[in-house]
């Protein structure tokens, strides 16, 4: 199939996605129009992925001032100060993302399960690891994921220059435009650490910043049950649960996603991803 005929199939499975008015809100998504904007009051979970310790101060939300609507020329978004952290709107709607990747030991397992059930999810992959398998950025794409944009190498931000942030995220979005076929429009920042310069590039780049409400935790292995259980003990409307799959040995996290998907499903969870409404 070529390129194009991906993207026509993307574009239609993500026809269906519900908009999200991220306009005049911040730390969440907004689903759909008639909502009222929830603004997300607990703090983000979110250890690091690697091991890199953060005071828990690093993931408070604070209350958000002074937005206005976007003051964006086109192509960029607007320079926030948190991350969103989940999504508001109608119904039990939820958010899957799997970070690090991709990795061909794990990112195929999870993408067969999500087929399987006709689910989209959120890749936040890496350069340094989509760069040499593209082909599986390629399949996100036709199978409707959405691609993000989480830096080259997965270093912590907050330690390092401006030029050194910006060189981790654009090549990391040039990668991606070119396996997957568009810039990515999402970036989560590595541990969660973000700094007004992350916001300030990210933004420059055309990406909102998405964190997530609920971590798996499953970079520690922790087993199956505890991957599945943590998922389903934090379900919710408008929840963004955090998985990965790379960076280790993630099988634990593959196979609880065979196990909690369809229950969440039964739950009668409606599991898609964030589309941008004003790009
Ligand atoms: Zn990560």
């Amino acid at each position: 199939m070529k390129k194009d005929q991906l993207f026509t199939r993307r574009r239609v499975l993500l026809a269906g996605a519900t908009a999200v008015g991220a306009a005049g809100t911040a730390g969440l998504l907004a689903w759909g129009s008639g909502d009222k904007p929830v603004r997300a009051a607990a703090p983000a979970a979110g250890a690091p992925a690697r091991g890199v310790p953060l005071k828990p101060s690093a993931y408070r939300l604070q209350p958000l001032t002074g937005y206005g609507p976007p003051r964006t020329a086109p192509g960029r978004t607007p320079v926030r100060s948190e991350p969103m952290l989940k999504m508001t709107g109608r119904g039990r709607t939820m958010v899957l993302t799997f970070d690090d990747g991709p990795d061909p030991r794990y990112t195929p397992g999870v993408l067969d399960t999500l087929a399987e059930y006709d689910v989209r999810a959120m890749f936040f992959v890496c350069g340094e690891m989509a760069t040499d398998h593209k082909d599986l950025l390629a399949r996100m794409a036709d199978e409707g994921h959405v691609v993000g944009n989480h830096t080259w190498s997965h270093p912590l931000l907050t330690s390092l220059t401006r030029r050194q942030i910006r060189s981790e995220m654009t090549r990391t979005s040039e990668v991606i435009e070119d396996g997957y076929g568009e810039p990515p429009r999402w970036f989560r920042a590595p541990y969660g650490a973000w700094n007004r310069t992350t916001f300030q590039l990210g933004a420059e780049l055309g990406m909102e910043p998405l964190a997530w409400t609920v971590d798996t935790l499953d970079w520690t292995a922790p087993g199956t049950g505890t991957i599945v259980s943590r998922v389903q003990d934090g379900a919710g409307p408008g929840v963004v649960v955090l998985s990965h799959d790379a960076g280790g040995d993630r099988s634990q996290s593959v196979a609880a996603l065979r196990r909690y998907l369809p229950r969440l499903l039964d739950s009668g969870y409606h599991i898609t991803v964030p589309r941008r409404q004003y790009t």
